[in-house]
């Protein structure tokens, strides 16, 4: 998933003084919840060492213990990968004409290395107001949220009108992987039917002191797509160097690659999300964004926007090297010298068209620019309706009065991109605020804030209800 970055100060409510926080510390579940949360994140879910399938098998105890009969709480194991497996379980509603709601989450993690953590990534750790450790934000507390609303659902006797279903996937950080939701389309689409899903995607929004900026929704999100430059020769003895290197000529091309911009691009979410913020942040920023949004070829307004590295991400298509291998001995010319460059096409834009413009930016008939896998179909983002918004907005405003609700871009990509192709208006909300570093999501020392999580245990569990209930 991506995050935020903003740098302003709003008139919002501070952490730490709100209603949600004394309702969550009432909550006598909520130890329960915290234990649900720790055992998901010491369960190492990274592709190089870790098992989903034990993942599941977990939160599926869970389910049973709180009396969800077996026939309503099923593990899935895709054939030929045991330990990349999933859950689906179900809550039953009241009608049969209305569809259910869908509560998604990956349950796998981006890899860490012990050894360049400060503490032990699949240990939570709570110190100093934050949760540590690989998953905590993404997306083990939003997990261990669904596992835990469908536990307190069926304690509570809730009747819901329409069934809640609960899916927990694997494979959504890893493009080469096996990707649980698409996995679960092709093979169980029955069982996870829905109205609508809701998943990751974007979050709560803090400023550097803890101020609540804005509630972000999901109204569509870019493609992540790999493609990889590559350039062989002959080589030769290290000793007599020629001037045709393929090491030389990929570090190039890469050069070139770095100080490409692709052009900026409007559509309905990145001009909602605009238009909401300009308000909000005001200032130089809040009248680039009004300037963008007039005239998106406006140089000045647009380099204004890009000192933020979300904003930025918001405005285009970005490409970046993310990985290079090179040469087979130390002491000869390269035969191969091999980049991956990792895209995020903004929504509508073929992948074949950042392609064809690689290709000019490499500028090197040498380089051979190919895509090595592709992940799934690219589908339009589903529309954010009042029917979605509304119930957003009411549990937002309960919780955190004042704090707006913003229809975002989302620069990272979700399992949306399998769900809406298949028919399945998916939806990114958690309700749990971040703080505007992001948190370290897929890099080091993973945190986020603990009241964070708890209140967007609370508003999750709410807006679930509202949505089951809807006609
Ligand atoms: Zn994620």
């Amino acid at each position: 998933m991506g995050l935020r970055f903003v740098r302003a100060a709003g008139a919002c409510a501070v952490l730490g003084c709100c209603a949600a926080a004394h309702a969550a510390s009432d909550d006598a579940g909520l130890a329960r919840f915290r234990a649900t949360y720790q055992e998901l994140v010491q369960t190492n879910t990274s592709l190089s060492a870790g098992d989903c399938t034990l993942a599941a098998e977990r939160m599926a105890a869970r389910l049973k213990a709180a009396g969800y009969p077996d026939a309503d709480v099923r593990v899935f194991v895709p054939e030929g990968h045991p330990k990349e497996g999933g859950l689906i379980a179900v809550l039953h509603g009241s009608s049969p004409k209305l569809k259910a709601i869908l509560m998604l989450a990956h349950v796998d993690v981006v890899e860490a290395k012990r050894e360049d953590w400060t503490r032990d990534p699949f240990t939570l750790f709570e110190e100093n107001g934050y949760f540590y450790g690989r998953g905590t934000s993404d997306m083990k507390a939003q997990a261990a949220i669904w596992v835990d609303n469908l536990v307190r659902y069926r304690e509570e006797g809730f009747k819901p009108k329409r069934s809640i279903k609960l899916a927990l996937t694997c494979g959504e950080e890893t493009n080469s992987a096996l990707n649980g939701a698409g996995w679960l389309v092709d093979h169980e689409r029955a069982a996870i039917d829905a109205e609508l899903a809701l998943t990751e995607g974007v979050d709560g929004v803090l400023d550097a002191s803890g101020k609540r900026i804005a509630l972000e929704v999901l109204a569509a999100e870019k493609i992540s797509q790999n493609y990889v430059f590559e350039v062989t020769n002959p080589g030769g003895h290290s000793s007599r160097p020629v001037p045709d290197n393929a090491i030389y000529a990929l570090a190039r091309a890469l050069d070139r690659v770095s100080r490409y911009e692709f052009p900026v691009q409007l559509d309905d979410a990145n001009r909602a999300y605009f238009t909401g913020m300009a308000k909000i942040v005001g200032g130089e920023q809040g009248a680039a964004m009004m300037a963008v949004l007039a005239n998106p070829g406006d140089r000045a307004a647009v380099a204004v926007l890009d000192k933020n590295v979300d904003w930025h991400a918001m405005l285009r298509t970005t490409c970046v090297a993310t990985m290079l291998a090179a040469g087979h001995a130390t002491n000869a010319l390269p035969q191969r010298a091999r980049a991956n460059i990792n895209c995020r096409i903004f929504p509508g834009v073929p992948r074949e068209a950042v392609l064809a413009q690689l290709n000019e930016v490499a500028a090197d008939p040498t380089v051979k620019v190919s895509i090595p896998e592709v992940r799934g179909p690219i589908a339009p983002p589903a529309p954010l309706t009042p029917k979605i918004l509304k119930p957003i907005e009411t549990v937002a405003h309960e919780l955190w009065p004042g704090v707006p609700v913003v229809p975002a871009l989302e620069p990272g990509a979700s399992d949306a991109q399998f769900l809406n192709p298949a028919g399945i208006p998916t939806y990114g909300v958690s309700g749990i605020f971040v703080d505007p570093d992001g948190g370290g999501i897929h890099g080091l020392n993973e945190r986020v804030r603990v009241q964070s999580v708890y209140e967007g245990r609370t508003f999750l569990y709410r807006l679930v209800k509202l949505y089951a209930n809807q006609s």
